[in-house]
């Protein structure tokens, strides 16, 4: 049974950095005309009006896209990101909050595929009608661990690939590093992002510790904490781990994490930016 919905959480601090990371990953990979597969593991609904009953309960996104949503930044790729999440927006007001399947086909071309998994009925439902129309597109309401497998080799030998688990079965954190071991096996040049959360600081180590032992080249981890770790409460940080990053990717966020924690985080708060594994 699956309860977790994203509605509750769009737009905040952790999509800021998810939602960073993929449009870095996703313009670098478009810029070859070469045919490219997205594959998004655990889509969501795709979109999010910010004045819906599920936003306001938390109104997380006050504490995320909210604080960036006027800011310029000296750093043009986290202008590029806020200019992005403008562009799903009529007006300078933000009301909407695009989720990564809506980022992902802004950037999709013709010659591209965009494969959206996701297994909560009524998400899915949304998921079909956001992103309806296009022939390159296709949505499966199938698990999206054994779906990813199931597409490796892609036929275009181009891949990237975001893995977005709600992590509220506590074997997602094992899934995540046995499913990427197998797709790893399967096709070794893929990009790869992992999204997690800091809830309990130990999960979050055993899963690095899984991806270096893994035997899998350049990993990266990039996470924005907007409080200290703690046990106490909830949810504190959270991160994107790349596997085969583009190259300029860690140089991004090293200039924008600091920004990031300035305008997110509480005086507590921190910023990793690590190469786990070299070339
Ligand atoms: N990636 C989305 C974004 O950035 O906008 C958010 C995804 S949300 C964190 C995780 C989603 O995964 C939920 O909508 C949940 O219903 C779905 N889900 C959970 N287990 C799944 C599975 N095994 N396969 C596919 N989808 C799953």
């Amino acid at each position: 049974m699956l309860s977790y919905r994203h509605s509750f959480h769009a737009g905040n601090p952790a999509d800021v950095v998810k939602h960073l990371v993929l449009a870095q990953v996703l313009s670098y990979q478009t810029l070859k005309d070469k045919p490219l597969d997205y594959i998004d593991t655990h889509s969501g609904a795709g979109f999010f009006e910010l004045a819906s009953a599920d936003a306001q309960k938390t109104q997380e996104y006050l504490n995320g896209i909210a604080k960036l949503y006027q800011h310029r930044s000296e750093h043009q790729e986290l202008n590029d990101y806020i200019d992005l999440i403008k562009s799903f927006n009529d007006t300078e007001q933000l009301a909407f909050y695009p989720g990564s399947p809506k980022i992902a086909e802004h950037f999709l071309r013709r010659q591209d595929k965009g494969w959206f998994f996701e297994l909560h009925p009524r998400d899915l439902a949304l998921l079909q009608e956001n992103m309806s129309g296009k022939r390159s597109i296709r949505v499966r309401g199938e698990d999206g661990f054994t779906g990813l497998v199931g597409l490796l080799p892609p036929a275009s030998r181009r891949a990237c690939v975001l893995i977005d688990p709600p992590y509220e079965i506590k074997d997602d954190y094992d899934t995540v590093v046995k499913t990427l071991t197998k797709a790893y096996q399967r096709f070794a040049t893929g990009t790869y992002m992992i999204w997690y959360p800091v809830v309990d600081r130990e999960r979050i180590e055993r899963m690095e510790e899984g991806l270096i032992a893994s035997g899998m080249r350049n990993i990266q981890l990039f996470e924005l904490a907007t409080e200290a770790d703690t046990d106490v409460h909830g949810m504190t940080a959270s991160g994107m781990i790349v596997i085969n990053p583009p190259w300029k990717l860690k140089q991004t966020m090293d200039k924008v994490l600091p920004e990031l924690v300035n305008l997110l985080s509480d005086s507590s708060g921190f910023y990793r930016s690590e190469q786990l594994v070299a070339e």
